[in-house]
């Protein structure tokens, strides 16, 4: 069975959108991507850390979908990092409204010995040398190591997180996180600049506008699916790299033509978790409206013509 390893913020989400608002209900990083790649058969874990503010009953919860937690740090006298948002009209942008580090300020992590062995390490959103950490406590190299990031630490930790950024194979970043960190509108130049910083394969995420996947001189482009109804877009990123690595975990391939299916996992899983509030949609999907919702992408992508030339 795969071992993957995901390291992230486990966090306190407040969220607005023109549908609605929540106070503080589960969310975070790791939250997101351990969710959907619950959803393959894998040994994973996850390592995060929280405040003694963090109902027992949201761990039991994602221990109840087969995380292991023993990586998770609960700090008894701390408070769990807190993110607010407030979604546009469009639901293609949002303005974070706070950003409360809280225990994630002074975090050390520790990995369980028994996932210093994981062949694939997950970089979810969270301070750089937190991940640096990670990356330097497993001794012998995963097979392969997927980062994840965002604004916040490209404002605030920006050397910290170029170091990580040299280390990793593949980096998941949004089309405005990719042009800032590159200084390239273009992301096909955006993307041959972050391929320069380190990472073999830069895959850009472009919300209801999909996903492309460069390798070099290769690129691969996947839509997301048209959807009636978007409730609330928060996670859709995590949750599209949690499906992007399960899947290639369970399948123990890196190669580009795997990596394109990977893609398609990751956007289909991602279409779910907008479709509700926080994580909500994430914890009961069965494996048949998972299976009905992937042959929807492969109608929607694919097509015969025939070349003249
Ligand atoms: P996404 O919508 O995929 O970008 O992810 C939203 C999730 O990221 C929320 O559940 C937040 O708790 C978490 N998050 C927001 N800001 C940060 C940050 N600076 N570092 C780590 N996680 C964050």
């Amino acid at each position: 069975m795969g071992k993957l390893l995901i390291v992230g913020t486990v966090a306190f989400d407040a969220i607005e959108t023109p549908f609605g608002k929540t106070d503080k209900i589960l969310g975070g990083a790791a939250t997101y991507i351990g969710l959907s790649a619950s959803y393959f058969n894998l040994d994973s874990g996850l390592i995060s850390v929280v405040g003694g503010d963090f109902p027992e009953e949201y761990l039991q919860l994602l221990r109840d979908k087969k995380m292991d937690l023993s990586g998770v740090e609960v700090v008894k006298d701390g408070k769990t990092f807190f993110w607010s948002g407030r979604y546009n009209y469009n639901l293609n942008t949002r303005d974070t409204l706070i950003t409360d580090l809280n225990v994630l300020a002074d975090f050390k992590p520790v990995v369980p010995d028994h996932f210093t062995d994981c062949g694939f390490l997950m970089l979810g959103n969270l301070h750089p040398a937190v991940q640096m950490s990670v990356i330097n406590q497993i001794p012998k190299r995963p097979k392969l190591v997927v980062l994840d990031t965002m604004n916040f630490w490209m404002d605030n930790t920006l050397d910290e997180l170029m170091e990580v950024i040299e280390k990793v194979d593949v980096i998941t970043i949004n089309d405005e996180e990719a042009r800032q960190l590159s200084g390239e509108y273009s992301l096909v130049r955006a993307a041959q600049k972050i391929h320069k910083m380190g990472p073999k394969f830069v895959v850009i995420k472009k919300g209801e506008h999909g996903a492309l996947l460069f390798n070099n001189g290769d690129v691969f482009f996947a839509p997301a699916l048209p959807l009636e109804e978007v409730f609330d877009p928060t996670g859709a990123g995590d949750t599209f790299a949690g499906g992007f690595i399960g899947y290639l975990a369970s399948t123990h391939d890196i190669s580009f033509e795997n990596m394109k299916r990977a893609i398609i996992y990751g956007s289909n899983f991602a279409s779910f978790c907008v479709e509700k509030f926080g994580a909500e949609r994430m914890f009961d999907l069965s494996q048949e409206e998972i299976q009905r919702r992937l042959k929807q992408f492969k109608q929607l992508t694919q097509f015969e013509i025939e070349l003249t030339h």
